[in-house]
């Protein structure tokens, strides 16, 4: 984990963070700062936790924590990005033997306090800290694994552990599992600690074995377009479970198979079969808006001869939003192919395509878009890192 310079980009977001724990700690001056991205899933959805293949990348987008260590065990932390109902600081005493920390409110703190209690070089002292992000929160780009990687990291200076990555991803999915109930797979962690630069990674989920994949075409672009919708996951528990485990399971086998296909065609520079899959991928994962789909299936776009297979819409977890944005974006001359990202329900949708079409594809998605988008475009980015100060 060397320290690189901090990037231009990055700059702003840590002086907004060091200025805002000028303000709310006294004065007191930042001796610590550490980074950790979002990402972006290309291929391979909900695969992760059967411990199949998915292929993301590292975002240019990400979570800072500065800090600095105090004397009195307790750790007070600050976030500059919290939800809307939910305080921005919180205050607890430093886990100690026989009396470890647990859950409660506000529930954004439990990701660190998770962190906190698996951390494998504790025990650890107290601190304050401020956390920023320009990752949208619940918005499916990972800001839940890039805060608690900037948080893992951040401890790593203060308390150090063995070093060891592979234990460091766990112990963060770990946090996720038991302080938020979140049943995550290792992907988001994984690539929020071990992304780099110009590389997306495939990971295999079961043997945790993982490969860089060239990523830095200056002729491609990768768009991220966030729909702006959060819907909550209903409509899961249905009573036909034969039938709906059997197609569940048919997306899973199906997904690996061209999660594994996507990441050769990425490697040949084959862009089209990389689209191609890209939309397979998300009609299996895609709930409704067939005849969408259709339409876009039959426009003149690059990869537009292969997206003319049976929807089978396996998973069910798209949107009308999500599906709407997929439909324009394969409307564009340019545009390779494109599918919903992260775990569905709202969130953004990722596309590949021709840097030269970037930005008449946000014109075009914006204006067919029935809701409000926002756009990232980016590039891959590196993993977590500390930050020289
Ligand atoms: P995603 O990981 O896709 O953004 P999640 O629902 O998994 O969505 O995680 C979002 C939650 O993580 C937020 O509701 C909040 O509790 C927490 N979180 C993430 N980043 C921050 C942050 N910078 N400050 C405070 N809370 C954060
Ligand atoms: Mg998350």
């Amino acid at each position: 984990m060397a320290e690189a310079p901090v990037e231009p980009g990055l700059a702003p977001l840590l002086a907004a963070a060091c200025r805002a724990h000028g303000a709310a700690f006294g004065g007191a001056a930042v001796v610590l700062a550490a980074w950790a991205p979002g990402r972006v899933n290309l291929i391979g959805e909900h695969t992760d936790y059967n411990g199949g293949f998915v292929l993301p990348m590292a975002l240019q987008l990400g979570t800072v924590l500065v800090g600095s260590p105090t004397q009195d065990g307790t750790i007070s932390i600050l976030t500059t990005s919290a939800e809307a109902d939910e305080p921005h600081r919180v205050q607890f005493p430093a886990p100690r033997q026989g009396s470890p920390l647990s859950p409660g409110q506000p529930r954004w703190a439990n990701y660190i306090k998770g962190v906190i209690q698996h951390y494998r070089g504790g025990p650890v002292p107290g601190f304050n800290a401020v956390i920023a992000s320009d990752i949208p929160l619940g918005g499916g780009l990972s800001s839940s694994a890039a805060l608690e990687v900037a948080t893992y990291t951040f401890l790593q200076q203060l308390c150090p552990d063995d070093g060891d990555l592979v234990a460091k991803a766990l112990a963060c999915q770990k946090a996720e599992h038991t302080f938020a109930s979140m049943p995550c797979g290792i992907m988001d962690q994984f690539i929020s600690v071990m992304g780099k630069e110009g590389h997306a990674l495939l990971i295999d989920c079961r043997s945790l074995d993982t490969v860089l994949v060239p990523l830095t075409d200056a002729s491609l672009a990768v768009l991220i377009t966030n729909s702006n919708v959060r819907h909550t996951l209903t409509g899961m528990a249905r009573s036909r479970l034969g039938e709906e485990v059997y197609r569940r399971a048919r997306h899973v086998v199906g997904e690996i198979a061209r999660t594994a296909q996507a990441a050769k065609a990425l490697q040949d520079r084959d862009y089209r079969t990389f689209g191609r899959l890209m939309v397979e991928s998300h009609n299996s994962l895609s709930s409704a808006c067939r005849g969408v789909l259709r339409k876009a299936s039959q426009a003149s776009v690059p990869g537009g001869a292969g997206m003319r297979q049976p929807i089978t819409d396996d998973y069910e977890v798209s949107c009308p939003e999500l599906d709407e944005l997929v439909a324009a974006a394969l409307e564009v001359n340019g545009v390779y192919g494109s599918r919903m990202t992260g775990g569905g329900f709202g969130g953004c949708t990722v596309t590949l395509l021709e840097a030269g079409a970037a930005e008449r594809a946000q014109h075009y998605i914006q204006e067919k878009y029935s809701g409000t988008a926002t756009f990232y475009l980016t590039k891959p980015a590196s993993g977590a890192k500390v930050l020289p100060l």
